[in-house]
């Protein structure tokens, strides 16, 4: 007799599980403890890569939850104030999308629930037992499992449920944080990355009628040392060209620059997912794909494990999900560290800055380096 895959949280890769696992006839539930409209109004990540969209296809899903204009072979950038377009040599057809992340989690939950997935908002989960796993619930219920997946985020219960002396945390300070701004502004062009002395800078459309902006800014400072009047001029001071329109700014808060790594991810019957397991900053565009990626590898693992009765992939999910991490982790440090050193040579030197600038003209003098990052941004790497 099978108990369910006690999936804890219904962010996008406890949402992709959910569908994944209820495509194979899995039992699972998903637990998430805000209200709906809170999840599906929370406005975060833009890009799902050809990785992760594939991951989708592969189940017979993309129609049905990826949405958005198709990603471009290219990366606008604005160096010192000037348009420079980084065509990307990839090799295969890019089938990213430019999808908000809250589109993509309300046609993850609509399609959930379309195909009779059990569903619970207002759930807020305490995890009793990681080894004979089962949860409790806000009401004092408790759910048993064969499993927990664990995908509610890096403050989420089931993350803090490991003993310490079972995990180790590898973390990463960048030492430069960024104000991230949310608008009603629409994007000019899908990417916008600019490369200037006084930091960095970017804009990213989020659907047709509203931007993130990111501006690099000092560890320590509070929303409050940023009017709305002093965000729009440094935007425009390192664009080095005029914001076109000014909408309301509806969002912004400072956020520090951070890697992090748990290590492992499997405990007994709890695997983690997402952010509860690792964070990327977001210039690497990789921490919704991540999410995505841990999904499709746990959901084949369990379909290997209920159907073949061969639990091999569900022992190696941990190893095999860390040396990716890690890889994307040393593409996200290299790529958030370049776009921030080629701009301000304050920060770290000047010997950073020269170095920095070397690697992104890289970019465009050899096809190799060229491709690499094509590689990442697919995420086929
Ligand atoms: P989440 O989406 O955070 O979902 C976790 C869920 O668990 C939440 O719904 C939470 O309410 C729930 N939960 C927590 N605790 C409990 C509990 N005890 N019981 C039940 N439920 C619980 N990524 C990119 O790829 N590109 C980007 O450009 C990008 N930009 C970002 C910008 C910002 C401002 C932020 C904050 C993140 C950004 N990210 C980006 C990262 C991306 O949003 C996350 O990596 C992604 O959401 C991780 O998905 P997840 O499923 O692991 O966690």
């Amino acid at each position: 007799e099978h108990k369910p895959v006690v999936i804890v949280g219904a962010g996008v890769s406890g949402l992709a599980l959910g569908n994944f696992l209820l495509r194979e006839g899995i039992d699972c539930v998903v637990l998430e403890r805000r209200d709906r409209d809170h999840v599906e109004r929370r406005q975060r990540a833009g890009v799902i890569d050809t990785r992760a969209t594939r991951a989708f296809r592969k189940r017979g899903l993309e129609d049905r939850v990826v949405g958005g204009a198709p990603v471009q072979a290219g990366l606008g950038f604005r160096l010192d104030g000037r348009d420079r377009w980084l065509e990307l040599a990839v090799e295969e057809q890019l089938e990213g999308r430019f999808c908000p992340q809250q589109v993509l989690v309300r046609n993850l939950i609509t399609v959930f629930e379309q195909d009779g997935g059990d569903l619970r908002f207002g759930a807020e989960v305490a995890v009793e037992d990681i080894d004979r796993p089962r949860v409790r619930l806000g009401d004092g219920s408790i759910i048993e499992g064969d499993f927990i997946a664990g995908c509610d985020g890096s403050h989420g219960a089931t993350r803090a449920a490991v003993p310490e002396d079972r995990i180790t945390h590898h973390s990463h300070e960048y030492g430069y944080a960024w104000l991230v701004v949310l608008a009603e502004v629409p994007a000019v062009r899908p990417t916008l990355l600019a490369i200037h002395q006084r930091g960095f800078a970017a804009q990213f459309g989020r659907g047709p009628t509203a931007s993130r902006f990111y501006l690099q800014c000092p560890l320590g400072d509070t929303a409050e040392d940023w009017p709305d009047e002093r965000i729009w001029s440094e935007l425009e001071t390192r664009f080095g060209e005029p914001i076109a329109t000014r909408g309301p700014i509806v969002e912004k808060q400072p956020m520090p620059l951070r890697g992090e790594v748990l290590s492992p991810m499997s405990h007994g019957g709890l695997h983690l997912l997402g952010d509860a397991a690792h964070i990327v900053p977001p210039a690497s565009a990789k921490g919704m794909n991540l999410a995505l990626y841990d999904a499709d590898a746990l959901a084949d693992a369990l379909v290997h494990y209920y159907r073949k009765d061969d639990p091999s992939l569900l022992d190696a999910y941990s190893d095999t999900r860390l040396r990716e991490v890690w890889n994307y982790q040393a593409f996200a440090t290299w790529f958030t560290d370049t776009v921030h050193d080629a701009g301000d040579a304050t920060y770290r030197g000047e010997f950073r800055h020269r170095v920095a600038r070397a690697d992104f003209e890289r970019l465009f003098i050899s096809g190799t380096a060229n491709r690499l990052l094509g590689e990442f941004i697919a995420g086929l790497n």
